[in-house]
C-alpha cells in the first residue's frame, strides 16, 4: 500500500511536468485512472466475496469515468465531434450512480438497524446546498441555449449526481460505524470529486476567470488533479488492511451533535433565506418557488430533527426513572419506591378507613450461605427467593428490596392473621431450603411510616432471636 501511494503520489505530481497536448494529458488521467479502479479491484481481492459488491460498485463508477476520458478527446479530437453531449458523458455520469450505490451498499451494512436522525441530517444538508446548486447550475444547464434538450439534460445530470453524492457521503459521516483510515480514504476521495466538480463550476461561471484558467497551464492542471487525487484516494481506500471495517456492521450509538454538525446544519438551513434576500436586494427574486420549497422540506426536516430529539430525551428519561427505581440484582422496586409508596398507601388507606400492613423479611444465616456456596451463589439465592416469594405474594403486595439481604412487603387490606399467614405462604417457597425470619406489624392509624417499619423491625428481631425460620406480629 506504502508503494502505491508512493506511486500515485509521483504520478499526479508529474502530471504538472508532461507536456502540453491533449493526448498527453488525456493518457495520464487515464493511467492515473487505471491505477485508482487497480487498486479498488486489487482491495477487493482480499476480501470475502460478500464485502467486495461495495468495492466493485466503486470500481465500476471509477472505471468508467476514467474510459470517458480518451473516449472524450477521441470524439473532439479525431472526429470534430462539436457541443454536448458526446458518448463520453454517460460513461463520465456512470460515476455517480455507481458510487451512489457502492455507499449505499456500505451505509446498509455498518448499520443494519435504521438511522432516522442520520437521514435526517443528510437530507438537510443536501437539501440546502441543492437550492444552491438548482438555482446557480441545474436551472441556468436546463433552460440553457444553443445546445438541445438532450445535451441540456446531461449538463444538468452532472449537479444532480454531485447532490446525489453529497447526500450518500453526509449520511454516512452523520451515521454510526468504524472510522479508521479507509474511511477517510473514501470519504476524501468522495470530497474531492465534489471539490473537483465544484471547482470546474466555479471556474465555467466566471467568464474572465476562465478565460484565465485556459491560458495559465498549472491552474488549470491543479483542477484535473483534484480529479486524480480522487481516483487513487479510493485505491489507498481499498488496499489499507483494514479496508474490511468500512463495511463493518456497529452498534447503534445516540446520534451525536457537536458545535461542527450544528453550524453546518444551521448553515444549510439558512441558505434559502440568504438566497432570498440576496435576491431581494438585487430588487428581483427570480427563484422565488424554488427558495419556498426548499423552506418548507427544510422547515419540516428540522420538525422532524426535533421530533426526534424530544423522543430520545424521553426515551432516554423512561430509562433513567426506571433504573433508578429498580434493585439491579433482583429486578425488585428498590427502597426509593418504598420510600415513596409506603406513605402514599398510608394516606390512602387513612383516607378509606382500611387496614395497612407491613412486613420486614430478613434470610437466615446469609453471610453462611455466601461463605460456604460463594458470592454468585448468594446473589443467584436472592434472585430466585425474590421471585418465588413474589409469585405467593398477592397480585396487590408491593414487595420491594429493601436493602442486603432484607425485604419489605406492604399488605394493602390485610390484618395481622392474613398478613401472617401470606407471609408464610413466602416463606414455605424460598428455595433451596432457606428459610427466612420476618416481623409484621400492622399499622394503628396514626404512626408515620418511620415508627410502622422501626416496629415490623422489632418483631423481627424477637423472630430472630426466638430460633429465626418464622414470622412474629
Ligand atoms: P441472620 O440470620 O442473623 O440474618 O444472619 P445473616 O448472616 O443473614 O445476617 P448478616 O447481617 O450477618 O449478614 C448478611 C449478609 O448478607 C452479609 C452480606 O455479605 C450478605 N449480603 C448482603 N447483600 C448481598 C448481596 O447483594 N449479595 C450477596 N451474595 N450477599 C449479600
Ligand atoms: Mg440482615
Ligand atoms: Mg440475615
Amino acid at each position: 500500500m506504502k508503494r502505491y501511494a508512493v506511486l500515485a503520489a509521483l504520478a499526479i505530481a508529474a502530471y504538472q511536468l508532461i507536456p502540453a497536448g491533449g493526448w498527453w494529458t488525456s493518457g495520464w488521467q487515464f493511467a492515473i485512472g487505471c491505477l485508482g479502479v487497480a487498486g479498488i479491484l486489487a482491495g477487493a481481492h482480499r476480501l470475502s466475496r460478500r464485502e467486495r459488491l461495495p468495492w466493485w460498485c466503486f470500481a465500476f463508477g471509477v472505471g468508467a469515468n476514467v474510459t470517458g476520458i480518451p473516449v472524450s478527446i477521441y470524439c473532439v479530437d479525431v472526429l470534430g465531434w462539436q457541443g454536448l453531449p458526446t458518448p463520453a458523458d454517460p460513461l463520465f455520469l456512470l460515476l455517480y450512480p455507481s458510487c451512489a450505490a457502492g455507499l449505499a451498499l456500505l451505509i446498509r451494512r455498518r448499520e443494519p438497524r435504521r438511522n432516522r436522525t442520520a437521514m435526517v441530517d443528510a437530507a438537510t444538508i443536501t437539501t440546502g446546498l441543492g437550492l444552491l446548486a438548482w438555482v446557480y447550475v441545474i436551472k441556468p444547464a436546463a433552460i440553457g441555449q444553443n445546445i438541445d434538450m438532450l445535451g441540456r439534460a446531461v449538463q444538468a445530470a452532472y449537479p444532480i449526481g454531485d447532490l446525489l453524492l453529497l447526500a450518500l457521503m453526509t449520511r454516512l459521516l452523520r451515521g454510526d460505524g468504524r472510522r479508521g483510515a479507509p474511511f477517510w480514504w473514501i470519504t476524501g476521495s468522495l470530497a474531492a470529486f465534489l471539490a473537483g466538480d465544484t471547482a470546474w463550476v466555479l471556474v465555467g461561471s466566471i467568464p474572465q476567470v476562465s478565460d484565465a484558467i485556459e491560458k495559465v497551464q498549472w491552474a488549470s492542471r491543479s483542477i484535473d488533479m483534484i480529479f486524480l487525487t480522487a481516483y487513487v484516494l479510493f485505491g489507498l481506500g481499498a488496499l489499507h488492511t483494514d479496508a474490511r471495517e468500512v463495511g463493518a456492521a456497529s452498534s447503534p450509538h445516540p446520534a451525536r451533535l457537536g458545535r461542527v454538525h450544528l453550524t453546518l446544519l444551521a448553515v444549510a438551513s439558512l441558505i434559502a433565506p440568504g438566497l432570498l434576500a440576496v435576491q431581494l436586494a438585487h430588487g428581483r427574486v427570480t427563484d422565488g418557488w424554488a427558495i419556498v420549497s426548499c423552506c418548507t422540506v427544510l422547515f419540516l426536516l428540522v420538525v422532524t430533527r426535533m421530533a426526534q430529539l424530544l423522543r430520545q430525551v424521553e426515551r432516554q428519561a423512561a430509562q433513567v426513572r426506571d433504573l433508578a427505581r429498580r434493585d439491579e440484582l433482583t429486578g425488585l422496586p428498590n427502597r426509593r419506591v418504598w420510600n415513596e409508596d409506603l406513605p402514599r398507601a398510608l394516606d390512602f388507606a387513612r383516607r378509606d378507613g382500611r387496614p395497612m400492613t407491613v412486613a420486614l423479611l430478613d434470610l437466615d444465616h446469609f453471610k453462611a450461605f455466601n461463605d460456604t456456596y460463594g458470592h454468585p451463589a448468594g446473589d443467584r439465592l436472592l434472585k430466585e427467593a425474590s421471585a418465588a416469594w413474589h409469585g405467593a405474594l398477592r397480585s396487590v403486595d408491593l414487595l420491594a428490596r429493601y436493602g442486603g439481604e432484607e425485604f419489605v412487603v406492604l399488605l394493602p387490606d390485610a390484618g395481622e392473621d392474613e398478613a401472617r399467614q401470606i407471609v408464610e405462604r413466602a416463606l414455605a417457597v424460598t428455595p433451596q431450603g432457606q428459610t427466612f425470619s420476618a416481623g409484621v406489624a400492622v399499622w394503628d392509624g396514626s404512626e408515620t411510616p418511620d415508627q410502622l417499619v422501626a416496629r415490623a423491625d422489632a418483631a423481627l428481631y424477637e423472630a430472630k432471636a426466638a430460633g429465626r425460620n418464622r414470622v412474629m406480629a
